[in-house]
């Protein structure tokens, strides 16, 4: 008789069978049938090392296979990579996922702000959102991640997202040049509702977006800000609006500068609710991390 097998439990399995085969998986994310070429100038041309590590024949540069990509940013095993992608596809928190691991915190949450960056690199305003003028302030040293710079909660920027929800897709876009300010101002002199729900701010229909989102964070202008005006987008009760109303409160201890990290990320969820996440995720986390101009 035939018997449905959870062929996903299966697979994940059998890529956590050993370090190697969750190894060989994940190079499956990062090379295409194999041909590997160098991170710096695209030659196919090289040769390999002792060390195990490859020479470009072309410009002499050594690499290996996680060589400038955002996998490259933590000293993780293949196998906790794998696990750290299946935990965060599932929505565990890094909390979580260091009890479920064994390991520090601090190392699955930076497994974990890797992932989130790895998404963002692959937003469609990716270059407004990375880069040394960024509104996060993201800072790369070469194609790594550098320890964030520690800024006057006062003078952090407050970034402004509008929200426009078309049904099959959704689009979070950074709105340039808009800050928590512009937000009071309107509300202020152009009578726009606004709600506050902890350290985030959003608001009634605004041109073609749903809704503009901030996290206000400390900034005194969010004192201006309290409680909840009536907003179309809380009438609505499906879509994306409701997939980031039911995470509104684990935004409560994000800091303005984290936000649009968390907020692309629920953009990435929803937008790939019909995919193969882990999938979807390991070409991300494999892929190159852009090079700063
Ligand atoms: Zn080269």
């Amino acid at each position: 008789m035939f018997k449905e097998q959870p062929s996903e439990c299966e697979d994940f399995d059998s890529i956590m069978e050993s370090e190697a085969t969750a190894k060989r998986w994940l190079l499956k994310h990062c090379w295409s049938n194999h041909q590997r070429f160098c991170p710096r100038c695209k030659s196919r041309k090289n040769y390999r090392l002792n060390s195990g590590r490859r020479r470009c024949a072309r410009c002499r540069y050594t690499f290996h296979d996680f060589t400038g990509r955002w996998i490259n940013n933590c000293n993780l095993s293949a196998q906790n990579w794998v696990r750290v992608l299946d935990l965060f596809a599932n929505e565990t928190t890094a909390r979580q996922a260091s009890k479920d691991l064994g390991l520090s915190y601090n190392t699955a949450y930076k497994a974990m702000n890797t992932i989130r960056f790895a998404i963002l690199a692959h937003a469609l305003d990716a270059r407004q959102l990375i880069g040394p003028d960024s509104a996060l302030g993201l800072s790369l040293s070469g194609r790594m991640l550098k320890n964030e710079p520690k800024i006057e909660s006062t003078t952090v920027p407050t970034p402004v997202f509008g929200i426009m929800d078309r049904k099959e897709w959704v689009f979070v876009d950074l709105i340039p040049g808009f800050d928590i300010e512009t937000i009071l101002h309107f509300k202020l002199n152009f009578q726009l509702a606004t709600v506050r729900v902890g350290n985030v701010v959003y608001t009634d229909r605004y041109q073609r977006y749903d809704t503009l989102i901030c996290c206000a964070g400390n900034h005194p202008s969010a004192d201006y800000i309290k409680g909840g005006d009536s907003v179309a987008i809380d009438k609505d009760h499906e879509g994306f609006w409701r997939f980031v109303s039911s995470r509104l409160a684990k935004f409560h201890g994000v800091t303005p500068q984290r936000f649009p990290l968390y907020l692309k990320e629920l953009e990435f969820r929803y937008n790939s609710r019909n995919k193969d996440l882990l999938s979807v995720l390991a070409d991300h986390l494999c892929d190159f991390v852009p090079e700063q101009d």
